[in-house]
């Protein structure tokens, strides 16, 4: 069996009850960072043989997991933060497994976009996620420009130092809509700023942004 367990994304009191029922119980844990997953389940006191799943072993590893589940084997899988697959690796672990016809199944819980969509204070019925946009002003624009007409709410997500870039194109692109930006969600310094595009522009001109941000901009009404 195959499962993909989120794990939290910065507050460890978010671990749920059967993510620690899994890694317990799992032959391997897969993960992203094998370092950080060994904090994690160290914190937890979860002594368990790890494997390296990461971007650039992905084909390599994915054929060594599908050989553990051959063999009858169980392994969960663990990205950084939050739920794998979600902007981390773990799709063409699905993929291969649906393929392949091992069971597969997911153990839910955190993921910084659910948590920044409803915070946002925008509708939150219907969006768009983008993940993360290209890091070049040009094909960032074009990217964004995709959605430039759509009812559906957008999130994004984004590194502290382009942070402010990311908002100036939004602004070409979209005009000046309210938004939203979560930063450090379930941690000490958690913060959610909301405006137009031009405020939160304003906002990071002031005070500097540190930190892990979703960016929430709202749909065409
Ligand atoms: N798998 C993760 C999830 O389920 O949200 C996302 C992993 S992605 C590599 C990391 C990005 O997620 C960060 O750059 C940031 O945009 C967003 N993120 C993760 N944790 C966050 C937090 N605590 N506060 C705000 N954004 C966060």
């Amino acid at each position: 069996m195959l499962y993909l367990v989120a794990t939290p994304i910065g507050n460890l009191g978010d671990i749920t009850l059967r993510a620690l029922e899994t890694l317990r119980t799992v032959d391997f844990v897969a993960s992203e960072d094998t370092r950080k997953t060994g904090r994690l389940l160290k914190h937890f006191e979860i002594s368990k043989p790890q494997i390296a799943f990461h971007e650039h072993n992905e084909a390599q590893a994915g054929n060594k997991i599908m050989n553990m589940l051959a063999d009858g084997k169980s392994v969960a899988v663990v990205s950084d933060a939050g739920t794998p697959g979600i902007s981390d690796p773990g799709y063409t672990l699905v993929q291969l497994a649906i393929e392949n016809k091992f069971e597969v199944t997911m153990i839910p819980g955190p993921t910084a976009l659910a948590m920044a969509v409803v915070l946002s204070g925008l509708p939150a019925h219907s969006f768009t996620y983008r993940g993360f946009p290209p890091r070049k002003s040009g094909k960032r624009q074009n990217f964004m420009a995709v959605d430039a007409e759509s009812p559906h709410t957008l999130i994004f997500y984004e590194s502290p130092h382009r942070l402010k870039p990311f908002l100036e194109d939004a602004l070409v692109v979209y005009g000046d809509r309210q938004a939203a930006f979560a930063n450090e969600l379930t941690k000490l310094y958690e913060n959610v700023q909301r405006g137009t595009l031009s405020e939160l522009i304003a906002f990071v001109e002031k005070e500097e942004p540190r930190g892990e941000y979703v960016v929430v901009i709202e749909g065409v009404k």
